[in-house]
């Protein structure tokens, strides 16, 4: 272990490693610890969907075989509100850009796709603090073989999920506390009405608004991953655990009862917390240091889904850093490339699910119209969940999506689409 690196990556979930992949890909020396013994698990909705994330698995390499171990591509998707009556979505037969397969097996496969480019790995690493000198990030101090260890760096890159503190001394991240979730997660044998490739969202109980629901996604197996997803203000409002949660789904509601009347609990059911934001924030990146994936609030505050968010966030300080490093100048200043070519990966599709959280999830009863509003779009059921959601915003709101939430809905699927061409190295 060589006490001095370019770049430390803290953290090698899906955000680090797709961070340290494309800096070890443009010649950069790079080292990630992470505080876990690998593969680790991560608590999870299991699903990886958007075609970022199939651009990362072909330049990892490791597109074919996730497409081996993955159960199911998401094809469907089944949302419902407070009435049970969902909308069922059938958005085709596309499956290779969106994914469910479990984090334990896909962040692994991430973390040695790194490696295998030259980026170096220490597990059982739990950094402590970031050093700071004279205002800049200089390295990491950690807890290593039972030692206290430092080592030295030009640049940290912070990707140590949501429960980052490691960034406050250089002002990264203040937490918006009404955009805190907490979702919970478990394996369950034997669910009834849960299709392979569907995608389902259960908005079903009034203080799940905005942007609360249960989920429920077949994986391989017969085995489906079930959880809730729920701000921290209504929880703790509600004096409710989130294990709570799920056993009133299957007590009290038909869906939750077909899914989970029938079903038998692997393991236990684990939370965690998300971090989730409106847009990508300018308080991300400061002297010598940045924050990518969860650790800098890449998660959308309609759905909860990061993962996506994670690679890009990774590759976007995977793709700056570089030229930084040659020019000796990390500064906050400098760093703004990061942040601006962050934001421009990301934002059009922030925005969207902002817009869908404010507009959409907000309150059941508009929840419930947008539902109706779906199933009498011509066409129904052959499209996705978010041409329903701009339609009806559009249509029946009367929102300028353009105007009132700066979405340019031919540039974002034009984006999408452009992902794959985006270069890995520079
Ligand atoms: C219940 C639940 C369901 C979700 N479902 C979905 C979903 O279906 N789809 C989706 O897109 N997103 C989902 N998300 C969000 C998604 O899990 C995250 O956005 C994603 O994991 C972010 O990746 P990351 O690399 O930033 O962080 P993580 O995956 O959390 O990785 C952080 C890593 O940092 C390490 N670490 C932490 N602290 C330290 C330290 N001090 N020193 C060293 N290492 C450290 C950890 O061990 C970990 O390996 C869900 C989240 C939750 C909680």
């Amino acid at each position: 272990m060589l006490n001095k690196r370019q770049v430390i990556v803290v953290g090698s979930g899906p955000a680090g490693a797709s961070a340290a992949f494309y800096l070890a890909t443009n010649g950069v020396d790079v080292l990630m610890v992470d505080k876990e013994t690998w593969p680790r698990d991560k608590v999870c909705g299991d699903s990886q969907a958007q075609n970022f994330v199939s651009k990362v698995y072909k330049d990892m390499g490791i597109y074919e075989e996730v497409q081996k171990v993955c159960g199911y591509g998401i094809r469907k998707a089944f949302y419902g509100g407070v009435k049970e009556d969902p909308a069922m979505f059938d958005f085709g037969g596309d499956l290779s850009n969106s994914f469910l397969l479990q984090r334990r097996i896909i962040d692994d496969m991430l973390r040695r796709g790194a490696m295998r480019v030259g980026a170096d790995f220490l597990e059982n690493f739990e950094v402590t603090e970031v050093i700071r000198e004279r205002g800049f990030a200089k390295g990491i101090r950690g807890i290593y073989g039972g030692k206290l260890v430092e080592l030295r760096a030009d640049a940290v890159i912070l990707a140590n999920g949501s429960h980052n503190n490691l960034g406050k001394p250089f002002g990264i991240m203040h937490l918006d506390p009404e955009l805190v979730y907490i979702a919970a997660r478990g394996y369950f044998r034997n669910v009834r009405g849960a299709e392979p490739g569907c995608f389902e969202e259960h908005l079903v109980f009034p203080e799940m608004y905005p942007s609360g629901y249960f989920w429920s996604f077949l994986l391989r197996d017969d085995i489906a991953n079930v959880g809730v997803f729920i701000s921290e203000k209504s929880l703790i409002k509600s004096n409710c655990r989130l294990e709570d949660y799920i056993t009133r789904w299957r007590d009290t509601t038909r869906i939750g009862g077909e899914r989970l009347g029938e079903s038998e609990l692997i393991g236990e059911i684990k939370g965690w917390r998300l971090t989730t934001s409106r847009e990508v924030r300018d308080d991300i990146y400061g002297n010598g240091i940045l924050a990518v994936g969860d650790a800098g609030g890449h998660i959308n505050c309609h759905s909860g889904g990061g993962f996506e968010f994670a690679l890009q966030s990774g590759y976007a300080a995977g793709m700056t850093l570089p030229d930084l490093l040659k020019k000796g100048d990390v500064s906050r200043e400098a760093l703004r490339a990061f942040y601006e070519l962050d934001a421009q990966l990301i934002n059009p599709f922030m925005k969207i699910n902002t817009a869908v959280h404010d507009k959409v999830s907000c309150d059941p009863e508009i929840y419930e119209r947008f539902i109706a509003f779906a199933k009498e779009m011509p066409d129904y059921p052959n499209f996705d969940q978010y041409t329903a959601y701009c339609m009806f915003m559009m249509v029946e709101q009367d929102v300028d999506l353009t105007e009132e939430c700066g979405i340019d809905l031919v540039a974002m699927n034009q984006q999408q689409a452009n992902y794959e061409q985006l270069p890995s190295k520079l």
